[in-house]
C-alpha cells in the first residue's frame, strides 16, 4: 500500500490529523496497535482550550461537542477549608474552556473518519518505521501472520508515550527531559450529579483532590495517592472518605457519592522530547512530551502540535513550501515548553509532597496567599489554563 502520510497511533492526534489533511485533499493511513473500544475505553482528558475547539471545527468534527460540550467560565482552587474561585472569563477578557471527555472526542474523530472513507487500522501489530532518515520511509505491520507494508512520503507518530516512534529514533539523536513525581491520581468515575457545575482543585495536607465532571449525570472525581498504590488498595468506600477529607466541609456534606463505573491511578510524570523530528518522522502529541494532568494541558499540547504539523503539510503538498516542516520541531516545542512550565507549576502549588522541607511548604502556602491577594497573578494562571495562542 501506498500513502502520503503514515500516521503511527489511532488516539485523538493521529485521528485529528488524519481528518485535517484529508479535507485538504492529503492522503493519511492510520495505524492502531488496538481495538476500536479499547482506545474508547480510556476515561483521560476533559478540559478543552479554545483553540483546540476551533480546531476540531475546523475538521468538521465539532458538531456534538458545541452541543453537549460545557463551557466553563471558571474554576475554584479549595484550600484551608474555603474555596475561591477564578474567572477565567473576567480574567481573560471573555475567555472560557469547553468540558467535554476525551472519550466523546475521538468517537467523532472515528465517526467522521468512516464518514469520509479515511483508512484507519486497527489491531496492527508489530508496527515498524523504516528509513525515516531517507526520503522515502515506509511501515510494517503484523496482523495475524502476514506483514504488511505501507511506503509513504512522511511518518507522525501519535502512538502516545508507551509508543514506538519515539524509540525508533536513534538515542544520540534525541534528548529525553523527565521529572517523574512520586505520587499519582486516583480517578473514580461515577454516574452521579457532580458536586459543583465547575471543577474544584483542592490542596490539602492530606494530598491535593480534583472534583471534575464529564457531563451533568456523569462525576470524575481524583485524589493525590503514593504511585506505589494500586487501584485493589481503594475501595469505593474509602476513596470517598478520604476525598471529603480533602476539600472544604460544604463541598463534602453537598456530594453525591456513587459505585464507580470506572476506576484507575495515573502516575504524575512530565517529559520532552527534543528534537520532535528525525529525518522524516514527526512526533506529535503524547509520544513527544507528557505532563502532569493538573493544569489539563496533554492533548491540548498535543492539539498545537497537530496544527503546526498539519499547516507544514498542507503547505508541502500545496506550494511546496518546506518551510514549516524545517521549523516545525522548534516552534511546537516553544509552546510545549510553556504548557510544561504551567503543569509543574500547578502542581507544585496543590500537592503534597513527602520529601518537602518545613521551608519547602511554608512557601507553597505562601505562593496561594499571593496568587489570591494579586489580580496579577490570577490573570498569569488564567491566561495558561485558556491555553496560550497557537
Ligand atoms: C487521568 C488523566 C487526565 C487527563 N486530563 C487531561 C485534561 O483535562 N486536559 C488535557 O489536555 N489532557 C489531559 N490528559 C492528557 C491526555 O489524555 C493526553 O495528552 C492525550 O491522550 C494525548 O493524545 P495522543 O493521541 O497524543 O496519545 P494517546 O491518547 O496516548 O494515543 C496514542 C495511541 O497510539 C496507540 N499506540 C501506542 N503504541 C502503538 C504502536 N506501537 N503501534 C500502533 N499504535 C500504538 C495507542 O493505543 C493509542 O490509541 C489527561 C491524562 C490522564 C492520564
Amino acid at each position: 500500500m501506498r500513502t502520503q502520510v503514515g500516521i503511527i497511533g489511532g488516539g485523538p492526534s493521529g485521528l485529528l490529523l488524519s481528518q485535517l489533511l484529508h479535507l485538504r485533499g492529503i492522503e493519511t493511513v492510520v495505524l492502531e496497535k488496538h481495538s476500536r473500544e479499547y482506545v474508547l475505553g480510556r476515561i483521560r482528558a476533559g478540559v478543552l482550550e479554545h483553540s483546540f475547539a476551533a480546531l476540531m471545527r475546523e475538521a468538521q468534527v465539532g458538531e456534538r461537542m458545541d452541543r453537549e460540550g460545557q463551557i466553563h467560565e471558571g474554576f475554584f482552587i479549595a484550600h484551608d477549608g474555603i474555596k475561591e474561585r477564578v474567572d477565567l472569563r473576567a480574567l481573560t477578557g471573555g475567555k472560557t474552556v469547553l468540558v467535554y471527555g476525551q472519550t466523546e472526542l475521538t468517537r467523532d474523530l472515528y465517526d467522521a473518519r468512516d464518514r469520509f472513507g479515511g483508512v484507519v487500522i486497527h489491531g496492527a501489530e508489530d508496527v515498524r518505521p523504516h528509513a525515516i532518515d531517507t526520503s522515502r520511509p515506509y511501515l510494517t505491520y503484523r496482523v495475524g501472520a502476514d506483514v504488511e507494508r505501507i511506503d509513504c512520503d512522511y511518518v507522525v507518530g501519535c502512538d502516545g508515550f508507551h509508543g514506538v516512534s519515539r524509540q525508533s529514533i536513534p538515542n544520540d539523536k534525541i534528548r529525553l527531559l523527565e521529572r517523574v513525581y512520586p505520587f499519582g491520581w486516583l480517578g473514580v468515575l461515577s454516574r452521579t450529579k457532580p458536586v459543583s457545575p465547575e471543577l474544584i482543585y483542592a490542596a490539602h495536607e492530606r494530598g491535593f483532590a480534583l472534583c471534575s465532571l464529564r457531563s451533568p449525570s456523569l462525576s470524575r472525581y481524583y485524589i493525590q495517592v503514593p504511585v506505589t498504590d494500586s487501584v485493589d488498595d481503594w475501595s469505593d468506600e474509602q476513596f470517598f472518605d478520604e476525598l471529603h477529607r480533602r476539600l472544604p466541609d460544604e463541598v463534602a456534606t453537598a456530594m453525591i457519592t456513587g459505585t464507580s463505573i470506572e476506576k484507575s491511578i495515573a502516575p504524575l510524570r512530565s517529559l520532552v522530547v527534543e528534537p520532535m523530528r528525525f529525518g522524516n518522522l514527526f512526533l506529535a502529541g503524547d509520544a513527544a512530551h507528557i505532563v502532569p494532568p493538573t493544569g489539563a494541558r496533554g492533548l491540548n499540547t498535543a492539539a498545537s502540535d497537530i496544527y503546526y504539523l498539519y499547516h507544514a503539510l498542507v503547505d508541502h503538498y500545496s506550494k511546496r513550501d518546506d518551510r514549516g516542516l524545517e521549523s516545525y520541531s522548534e516552534r511546537a516545542l516553544a509552546r510545549v515548553w510553556k504548557g510544561q512550565r504551567f503543569s509543574w507549576w500547578m502542581t507544585m502549588l496543590l500537592h503534597q509532597f513527602p520529601d518537602n522541607s518545613p521551608y519547602e511548604n511554608r512557601l507553597q502556602k505562601t505562593e496561594l496567599d499571593y496568587l489570591f491577594s494579586s489580580e496579577k497573578a490570577l490573570a498569569s494562571l488564567a491566561e495558561n489554563y485558556v491555553g496560550l495562542p497557537f
